[in-house]
């Protein structure tokens, strides 16, 4: 009777979560807007109602990602200026559920600054270092519309604030402090440092 009620209680929260395959696509749903882009640097809209086509958006968002070996992505990030984002960080195992966070905020920083270098399916090809908190409680809501929290750390802390930064249209490239390096690693890129809005 137990182990009936646990299957029960898993089936339906199995219901929430999409099923995408993580198989990458050659002909994905969207193509990501790259640094320089407007869409970028528009700040995305509260999601009123958690419907068909919000989960729709989420799905095609996490082919699109997968189809760039990415482990996050924004709504901005695919034109669409919305609060939504995926993040999936084992995109080498077929099984593990793929995170949607819809509306989030982050209610609490912790831990330590810590320094990581990060990377950006809109900014391909450039990894420089980015100094953020290392843990961060979040709430948000699920692709069923209810309402989670969550408190992450490591690369999961890291890539929600990579990911919310994108519904504020600030990117990872913003936080550089080292110019130098900036400037050296957009160049060899191809991309105009003049597209970066510096915060510091
Ligand atoms: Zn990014």
């Amino acid at each position: 009777m137990a182990s009936s009620f646990a299957r029960l209680a898993r089936t339906a929260e199995n219901a929430g979560r999409l099923q995408v395959s993580k198989e990458p696509v050659d002909n994905p749903p969207y193509d990501i807007h790259t640094l320089g882009d407007q869409v970028l640097r528009t700040p995305a809209k509260r999601i009123g109602k958690v419907d068909d086509s919000i989960r729709s958006l989420a799905r095609d968002m996490l082919v699109s990602m997968y189809a760039a070996k990415g482990i996050g992505l924004a709504a901005p990030q695919i034109g669409q200026p919305l609060q939504l984002l995926v993040i999936d960080l084992e995109i080498e195992d077929p099984k593990g559920p793929p995170l949607i966070l819809i509306n989030p905020e982050i209610t609490a920083v912790g831990g330590s600054l810590c320094t990581y270098e990060e990377g950006c399916l809109s900014i391909p090809g450039v990894y420089l270092d980015v100094v953020r908190p290392s843990v961060v409680d979040v709430s948000y809501r699920d692709e069923m519309g209810r309402p989670k929290r969550m408190k992450a750390d490591g690369l999961m802390a890291r890539c929600i604030q990579h990911e919310m930064d994108h519904l504020n249209g600030v990117l990872f490239v913003d936080r550089v402090t080292d110019h130098d390096k900036l400037r050296e690693g957009l160049g060899e890129k191809g991309f105009n440092p003049a597209d970066v809005h510096a915060i510091a």
